[in-house]
């Protein structure tokens, strides 16, 4: 394969401890932040580099696949691609490349589900964790607040297909770390906008409640207004806020009665007490600094 110029655009690529801990462990997963993605969240934490596409383009896959190399020679855990939607044909390239050159910690396809079923397929094998979210059950919703179309039937379609290729998950008796198997995350939005217990019906149904599922209270409503996407506040004023506690334990109480078990949580103070990360800095999350 010949070696191209402007091979894929990254934002950032460093050890990160804000995933679940049976990703983040102890030394943290290898996370590769893709520049761009192929949704516009109009709540979106990383606005900096999904919509403005901050970031720096790698000229090779060797690169990339020696970015990969890195982080597992530093101790991460895992390779963690987060919002790869939009460069499948590159990232598969880089993690043959990298595989071959002796990468044998797992690889986490971490998506907002808005995926090519057939670029899915051609990941069959490379990829050992998917990650993705459930964002929506109801499609005008998930228009107007991520520019998605047929957001829900797609990213339904999406989830099957991973789990038909890692199936559930299962971590390690010695350490607690996930080998191989998908946890779904669902965002849990103000005034039920996510349509949360409705993903969780189809996730109990289609794939089972054994499935590995992450309820995540870490909505803000500060990238609303740090990127200027205020005026959706007109048609959907309950962004203006965090969720409450209350809107938390009711999908909580949900997934349980629908039989999951396997339930990582988030404490609803969370967005408040860590804020948004900021691209800009070195260091562009708040937990990481601290470690
Ligand atoms: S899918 Fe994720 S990264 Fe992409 S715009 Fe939405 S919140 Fe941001």
């Amino acid at each position: 394969m010949s070696e191209r110029g402007n091979f894929v655009k990254i934002a950032r690529i460093t050890p990160h401890f804000g995933e679940e801990p049976v990703l983040t462990g102890t030394k943290g997963v290898g996370a590769i932040f893709l520049s761009g993605c192929n949704l516009r969240c109009v709540f979106c934490q990383n606005w900096q580099i999904s919509h403005r596409r901050m970031g720096e383009t790698l000229n090779t896959p060797a690169q990339l696949a020696g970015e990969m190399l890195k982080l597992q020679e530093l101790g991460c855990h895992i390779i963690d691609l987060v919002s790869p939607s939009h460069q499948v044909k590159s990232l598969r390239i880089s993690i043959r490349l990298a595989k071959e050159q002796g990468l044998t910690i797992p690889v986490v396809y971490n998506t907002n589900s808005l995926d090519n079923l057939d670029a899915l397929r051609s990941l069959e094998g490379l990829i050992d964790i998917y990650l993705p979210d459930l964002k929506y059950s109801n499609d005008r919703i998930a228009k107007d607040l991520s520019k998605a179309h047929s957001y829900v039937s797609k990213s339904r379609a999406s989830v099957l297909e991973m789990h038909r290729q890692v199936g559930h998950l299962f971590p390690n008796d010695e350490d607690a770390l996930a080998q191989r198997g998908l946890i779904i995350r669902i965002l849990v939005l103000p005034h039920n906008l996510s349509g949360c217990i409705e993903s969780l019906q189809f996730i109990a149904q289609e794939i089972g409640p054994e499935t590995w599922i992450s309820l995540m209270a870490q909505y803000n409503p500060r990238p609303l207004f740090d990127s200027s996407n205020e005026a959706i506040l007109k048609t959907y004023p309950a962004l203006g806020r965090p969720i409450t506690e209350t809107e938390y334990e009711n999908v909580l109480e949900e997934a349980q009665n629908l039989g999951f078990e396997n339930i990582f949580i988030q404490e609803c103070t969370a967005a408040v007490e860590y804020g948004s990360p900021d691209f800009e800095h070195e260091q562009p999350f708040v937990w990481d600094q601290k470690v």
